[in-house]
């Protein structure tokens, strides 16, 4: 096992390793930016290391200021949590060049999922569906009209080095395509340094479907079955939960199997996830693998009882994986909510600034991940996730109603919340019903309205 774990990023997922490193006896060292010298992450580490300004460029990126940071405190591995460099192979490259071991799969596995279009064409190889659509990146906007034309508008035009819902613009006919390919070649490039897209079917009403999985180094890859993460903002998640509504036990099998057929074809090591389309009529395409933890892994931990983190770091020390999933069969039933400094009413704007009263929901079954606290300041500078609230029941109805009382009896003041807009949608009746899809919010706008 590792001696001292370096955990490059901030927030609450900081905090989660570091809990699991405590767990596991391994001491941490927490890395911090000048915004977050308040950060409760840099309390509970056992060596802390300041790396730079608030901008993310500065610190939590400066890939030579995290490396030097492991060798001053003496830290044998690197945890990358997930954002940031989680899925930068560089990185990874970099890490395991001055003799640290990187928490994660190898740069090779990394690239090759991180290049979504060449991840696509190995799902193809490895007979594991994929949405009708272009076989490679597309180069010209001649060669991707002929495609839409080929395969049917709407299509949707993603980023090759695409993730978190940006470099994706839909087309509903050809007119529209000239704009928004230029677009999603403009915005690629911007925000991932490569203008390289590729076309798919633009599906009417998916659900979003992803497979936890875990590779060992000893050649095991299993999945831990799926999480629905069809509540979605501008192809964001907001809410997951374990087991989908609209996956059965033949379903759960068939996805399973093409999430680790994949996964194996790669000999992937640690965790990931395997995302996936599924349509209304029980089809399902292999839409990208994220090689990392993600935010919504707790989920499936409260079904399956395992600490995906602590595996995470069990497996990269060279363990063989401990899990033994009965069945493939889930345990009751998780939600999981994300707690934002946003404001819905107002187009998702960030409401960073100071915390003056903060109190968590608690009980059975209610467990919240969060770093925030009375007095802290919310830095402008990063994602505004301020909590996750995940609860478990035994029945869906019984986590629903938890998950009520639970938001209900959250309180955060000082800046506003994402709070009340979570509660209607834990009361809307097509989320109580189970029947959603990725347009859900598109189609309930009213959601992000405070009705008083
Ligand atoms: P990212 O890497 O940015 O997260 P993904 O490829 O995982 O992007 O897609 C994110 C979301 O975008 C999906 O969960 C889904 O809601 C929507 N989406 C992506 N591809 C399609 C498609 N072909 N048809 C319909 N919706 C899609």
């Amino acid at each position: 096992m590792f001696k001292k774990v370096l955990i490059a990023n901030r927030g609450e997922i900081a905090l989660r390793v570091i809990r699991a490193c405590k767990e596991l006896g391994v001491e941490t060292v927490a890395v911090y930016s000048e915004a977050d010298r308040e950060s409760l992450h840099v309390r509970f580490a056992d060596d802390d290391v300041c790396i730079g300004r608030a901008p993310s460029r500065d610190s939590y990126l400066n890939i030579p200021r995290l490396i030097a940071a492991a060798e001053i405190t003496g830290a044998d591995a690197i945890h990358p949590g997930y954002g940031f460099l989680a899925e930068n192979p560089e990185f990874a490259e970099k890490v395991s060049a001055s003799n640290i071991a990187f928490i994660g799969p190898s740069p090779e596995q990394i690239r090759q999922m991180g290049d979504k279009a060449a991840a696509r064409k190995l799902a193809k190889e490895q007979g594991v569906p994929t949405v009708p659509g272009s076989p490679g990146p597309v180069e010209s906007l001649e060669e991707g009209q002929q495609v839409a034309g080929e395969i049917g508008f709407p299509v949707i035009i993603k980023a090759a080095a695409g993730g978190g819902g940006k470099g994706m613009r839909v087309a509903n006919d050809v007119d529209q395509f000239t704009q928004s390919f230029t677009l999603a070649k403009q915005e690629a490039l911007a925000a991932f340094n490569s203008d390289e897209v590729y076309i798919e079917k633009y599906l009417a009403r998916p659900r979003h479907i992803e497979i936890q999985i875990m590779g060992d180094t000893h050649g095991k890859v299993m999945h831990l079955c799926e999480r629905d993460c069809s509540v979605q903002r501008r192809h964001q998640k907001l809410v997951e939960e374990a087991p989908s509504p609209a996956v059965d036990q033949a379903l759960r099998q068939d996805i399973g199997d093409a999430a680790v057929k994949l996964a194996e074809a790669i000999r992937y090591v640690g965790a990931g996830t395997v995302e996936f389309l599924l349509d209304p009529d029980g089809s399902f395409y292999f839409m990208e693998m994220n090689t990392r933890i993600q935010v919504e892994h707790p989920v499936t931990e409260m079904c399956t009882n395992f600490d995906l983190v602590k595996e995470q770091i069990a497996v990269a020390a060279g363990a063989p994986l401990s899990f033994v999933m009965n069945g493939h069969r889930l345990r009751g039933h998780a939600i999981e909510c994300r707690v934002n400094a946003e404001d819905p009413s107002r187009n998702f704007q960030p409401s960073p600034g100071l915390i003056t009263a903060y109190h968590p929901p608690g009980g059975p079954g209610v467990r919240v991940d969060t770093h925030i606290y009375a007095g802290y300041t919310v830095p402008p500078y990063y994602d505004s996730l301020l909590a996750k609230v995940i609860v478990h029941g035994n029945t869906r109805t019984e986590a629903l109603a938890r998950m009520r009382q639970a938001l209900d009896s959250f309180i955060i003041e000082g800046v506003t919340t994402t709070i009340p807009f979570l509660g209607r949608v834990m009361r809307h009746p097509d989320f109580v019903a189970g029947k959603i899809d990725t347009k859900f919010l598109e189609r309930e706008p009213h959601l992000l309205k405070d009705p008083t």
